[in-house]
């Protein structure tokens, strides 16, 4: 008999209760469940999110142990990659949308998992049920990996929820799978003379590199289209990541077409008039604490404004414990992919709460480490991510910088545990021959990165 909908207010109340007692995070957003939960299916592993992190583990799972019965929940009806998308912007040789869009029949095919497609909306840490858009799923071992979140909210409270969405539509931040870099080749490849302006945010926010290695592509676009105008990076902070390699790229390929302004905080946004308002700030010194604060107002043809990143909301629909930053990474047990609050969830990617960057190589690497953690246990045996430690390149990211000819800079990073987390230690090389960070050699291995990255997650 299916509970009706006082029932369902009942379980509800109950839950809460039941949560707020034990501390176990309840269905934290979204709608109350529709379903009832003793009859819903369970899975020995379910994953939230089938990004670089999520289908990782799957499918080591299943190259393990063909018999665990593993599930992955995606909201997407198809996987967008944003690695090699800025390449796309750029318009490199021989990429169109078909590079970056993959389906998700063929790695349940290729590796033997499901994948369910329906919005996550709610955890039970309690029950152990996961509420989706298609009906709860009781999970014994909970895998979250569901990337980041926007927060416009908190970086401008004043902003209606209509707003927001405007600013979505016209001025996409393009950071998340999905269609939001349909939108920004879209505005890119219809754009006048003018600027274009993409915002770097305050906080943590993912593949530090990206903003950067889109400024160099958009300008490489311009050049070749012959659009008169800069590509101008308002920078919440002043950081650069990869900076040095980027600064000799833009000075060498693009003289002063790529500008960078530090400490600007934006402050809003203007579709209408195509207009940015924000603050500078600058500061005589390192002792200068207050600096001096201009207002200005900047006009654009095209607007990547990328917000204020945070963990997935799948991150706080489990009320795990999180970092108490804006961005809110998940609390890990000790060398682990195993969260610091619960015994049975797990994460990886993006939200994981070491000190690594956060890229689909590290989540790809985190996903390999976490499945055999899990493997382990449901095998009855113990494995530990020390034992890996110190691992050589844990993170490769390439940065296209130009185009005719492709050149491409890279970083990579070693992974080491301190004691307390596992951090990276990150490298920017030079090619010995000619003393410059970017090269063909680079572009090419950013080719054969990407195609090797995409074999490994859908085949
Ligand atoms: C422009 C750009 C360039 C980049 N370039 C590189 C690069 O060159 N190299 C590199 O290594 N990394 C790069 N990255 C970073 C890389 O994309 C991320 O670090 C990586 O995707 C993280 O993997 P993840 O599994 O944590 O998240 P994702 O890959 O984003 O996967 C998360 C999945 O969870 C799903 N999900 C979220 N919430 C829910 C929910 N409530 N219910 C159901 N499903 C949900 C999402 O739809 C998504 O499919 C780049 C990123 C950007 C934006």
């Amino acid at each position: 008999m299916s509970m009706t909908r006082r029932d369902m207010l009942k379980f509800t109340g109950v839950s809460a209760a039941a949560a707020a007692m034990t501390g176990c995070g309840a269905a934290a957003s979204g709608a109350a469940p529709h379903h009832d939960v003793s009859k819903a299916p369970k899975h020995q592993v379910v994953i939230i999110g089938g990004g670089f992190g999520g289908l990782t583990v799957a499918k080591q799972l299943k190259k393990i142990d063909a018999n665990f019965d593993v599930v992955v929940l995606e909201k997407n009806d198809r996987f967008m990659s944003c690695p090699f998308s800025n390449a796309y912007l750029g318009k490199l040789n021989g990429l169109n949308l078909g590079t970056f869009v993959h389906d998700y029949a063929q790695p349940q095919e290729a590796n033997g998992y499901k994948i369910v497609q329906c919005e996550v909306n709610g955890i039970d840490r309690g029950a152990k049920v996961i509420h989706t858009t298609k009906g709860p799923v009781k999970y014994e071992i909970l895998v979250m990996a569901p990337g980041i979140g926007y927060n416009y909210a908190k970086q401008f409270p004043s902003w209606s929820t209509e707003k927001i969405d405007h600013i979505q539509r016209t001025a996409p931040a393009a950071m998340i799978p999905g269609g939001e870099h349909v939108v920004l080749e879209r505005l890119l490849r219809n754009m006048e003379d003018g600027n274009v302006i993409i915002t770097v945010p305050a906080g943590k926010y993912r593949c530090p590199p990206a903003p950067f290695e889109r400024a160099s592509m958009i300008a490489a676009f311009m050049k070749k289209e012959e659009l008169d105008g800069k590509v101008i990076i308002l920078n919440e902070g002043e950081a650069i990541a990869k900076g040095a390699a980027f600064k000799e790229s833009w000075k060498e390929l693009y003289g002063d077409m790529v500008e960078h302004r530090t400490n600007c905080k934006i402050l809003d946004i203007d579709p209408a008039t195509k207009e940015v308002h924000y603050e500078q700030t600058v500061f005589k010194n390192k002792e200068d604490l207050e600096g001096v604060k201009t207002k200005h107002v900047e006009k654009y043809q095209v607007f990547n404004f990328i917000p204020h990143n945070k963990a997935g909301d799948v991150v706080a629909m489990s009320g795990v414990e999180v970092t108490a930053d804006g961005f809110g990474k998940v609390l890990m047990n000790g060398c682990s992919f195993q969260t610091k609050t619960d015994k049975d969830i797990y994460a990886v990617g993006d939200v994981v709460g070491h000190a690594i960057p956060p890229s689909g190589q590290t989540a790809v690497w985190t996903g390999k480490e976490c499945a055999k953690e899990i493997a382990h246990r449901l095998h009855g045996k113990s494995y530990s991510v020390e034992s890996v430690l110190p691992f050589k390149t844990g993170n490769v990211c390439y940065s296209m910088v130009g185009d005719k000819p492709e050149e491409a800079i890279m970083v990579t990073h070693d992974f080491s545990w301190t004691g307390q987390v596992i951090k990276g230690a990150g490298n920017v090389p030079k090619d010995e021959k000619t003393g410059k960070f970017r090269s063909k050699g680079i572009a090419k291995a950013t080719h054969d990165w990407y195609q090797g990255i995409m074999r490994d997650l859908f085949s």
